[in-house]
Parts: structure tokens; C-alpha cells; sequence
């Protein structure tokens, strides 16, 4: 692991979400993307070397509107940058986590993602990333 990539927060309006974040962090997001594989709209916040993933549901069958109606918006997930997404997947199943889906998929931000199931990792779902190039 390289480094905490982003964090996920997960909101009803990306639209009123991104006013908020505007006017804590100071900046206004620098990326809004929707990614329809996983029925989200996305924005993006940098705040120093930091990244804020805001996540708005395109759908009640996005994991997005499911995690909200179970626990209210807030923190969703936690990003890590990963050098190789296959070696760490292949890593961590060794280890004993469980990894969500049939590998590498094509998420926001120009990545590679995949996710750990929060049931392997104390509770928090985890997200690895690699930079596509
Ligand atoms: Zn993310």
C-alpha cells in the first residue's frame, strides 16, 4: 500500500454536499464524474495532498442508497493507492480478506478499484486503487 488515495463519504445531494465541502475546504471539487457500473455520481476535493470522494446514489439500487438507509450519510470508505491492484488482491486473499466482485473494475478518477468487504476488515470497507495508465 502506497498511501491513503481518498476518502469516500456518502451524501443524499451531491449538490448540497458540495457546497458544504466548498466552504470548508476552500477550493470547489475538481472533478465531478458519474460512474454508471456502480450507479454513482462522484466529486472530488483536494485539500493539500488529501482527496474527499463524495458519493451520491443515480439509483435505490446503488450500494450508495443502500448504506444510507442503513446508516445515514457520512464516511463509506477509505482508499488506498496500490502499486499493482492484482498483487494486493492476490496478497490479500492469502490473508484472509474478502474481496468484493471478480477483480479490478474501472471506478472514478481514472483508477482501477476493487473493495474489501467490511465484514474482513473491522467494519470499514476498503478500497484499493490503482492509477490507470
Ligand atoms: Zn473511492
Amino acid at each position: 500500500m502506497k498511501k491513503i488515495e481518498h476518502i469516500g463519504i456518502a451524501v443524499n445531494s451531491l449538490e448540497d454536499a458540495s457546497v458544504f465541502y466548498e466552504k470548508l475546504l476552500g477550493v470547489s471539487a475538481y472533478k465531478q464524474e458519474e460512474v454508471i457500473s456502480e450507479r454513482v455520481n462522484t466529486a472530488f476535493f483536494k485539500t493539500g495532498i488529501n482527496k474527499i470522494e463524495l458519493l451520491e446514489a443515480t439509483d435505490k439500487e446503488s450500494s450508495i442508497a443502500k448504506f444510507i438507509a442503513k446508516k445515514g450519510e457520512g464516511i463509506h470508505h477509505i482508499a488506498f493507492e496500490v502499486e499493482d491492484i492484482n498483487i494486493e488482491i492476490t496478497r490479500l486473499k492469502k490473508e484472509g480478506f474478502i474481496v468484493l466482485g471478480d477483480g479490478p473494475k474501472k471506478g472514478a478518477d481514472n483508477k482501477w478499484v476493487v473493495f474489501l468487504h467490511p465484514k474482513s476488515t473491522n467494519g470499514i470497507l476498503i478500497e484499493l486503487c490503482q492509477e490507470i495508465i
